[in-house]
C-alpha cells in the first residue's frame, strides 16, 4: 500500500514538457515523503495445528463437540476430539503459547475423558489474556467414514461459540484418504487447522 502511494506521488509530481514530437516527463522532486494510507495498522498472527488419533471399538466418536453415531470412536485421554485438538494447537501456535500437550497433558487426571471444547475454552482464555482475538479458523478433517457433511454446521457452531466469534469465521472441510494409509483403512482420523489471530 505504501509503495503504491509513493509511486502515485511521483507520477503526480511530474510535469509534461513537449519538445517537437518528443514528450519527456521530469519529476519536480525526488524528495518523496511516505504518505499514510489512513488504514489502521493491524498485527496478525497465523498458526497451524495437526492431530491424529486411532479409531477403536467401545468409544464414542466425538468431532467438533458432536457425538456422531459410528461403530468406533477415537482413542485418547480426553474425549479424543481430533478436530478440536487441531484447533487448539493452531490457536496456541499463533499466540506463541506452545502446544496442547504442554497445557493439557494426557497424564493429568483432571483431563481424563474431558470434553475437548472445555480445553478449547481454556485455550481461548489464554490467548484472550494476551490480547488476541480470532479472525478466522479453517479446519480439514480426514476420515474415511462416516460421512460428515451433515454435521459440519453443528461443529462450526460449537467452535465459534466457544471462542466467541461469528459462525461464518469457522470453516470445516472433510476429506477421505481415498483408501490409502492409516486413515484410508479406517484405523484412525486426522485433522489440520489454520488459525489467524489479531492483536486487539
Ligand atoms: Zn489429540
Amino acid at each position: 500500500m505504501r509503495t503504491w502511494v509513493q509511486r502515485s506521488s511521483l507520477a503526480l509530481s511530474c510535469s509534461v514538457k513537449r519538445c517537437e514530437n518528443v514528450i519527456t516527463l521530469e519529476p519536480r522532486t525526488l524528495n518523496i515523503e511516505p504518505v499514510s494510507s489512513g488504514i489502521e495498522e493491524r498485527i496478525m498472527r497465523i498458526g497451524m495445528g495437526y492431530d491424529i488419533h486411532r479409531l477403536v471399538a467401545g468409544r464414542k466418536l466425538v468431532l467438533g463437540g458432536i457425538v456422531i453415531p459410528f461403530e468406533k470412536g477415537l482413542w485418547g485421554h480426553s474425549d479424543a476430539d481430533v478436530l478440536v485438538h487441531a484447533v487448539i494447537d493452531a490457536l496456541l501456535g499463533a499466540a506463541g503459547l506452545g502446544d496442547i500437550g504442554q497445557h493439557f497433558p494426557d497424564t493429568a487426571p483432571e483431563f481424563k475423558d474431558i470434553s475437548s471444547l472445555k480445553l478449547l475454552s481454556k485455550t481461548y482464555e489464554m490467548i484472550s489474556s494476551k490480547g488476541f482475538t480470532v479472525q478466522n479458523i479453517d479446519i480439514t478433517i480426514f476420515a474415511e467414514a462416516p460421512k460428515l457433511l451433515r454435521y459440519k454446521a453443528a461443529m462450526q457452531k460449537n467452535i465459534a461459540q466457544t471462542i466467541e466469534i461469528e459462525q461464518d469465521r469457522v470453516n470445516v472441510k472433510a476429506k477421505t484418504f481415498e483408501g490409502l494409509g492409516m486413515v484410508g483403512k479406517g484405523e484412525g482420523m486426522a485433522a489440520q487447522c489454520v488459525a489467524l489471530l489479531k492483536i486487539s
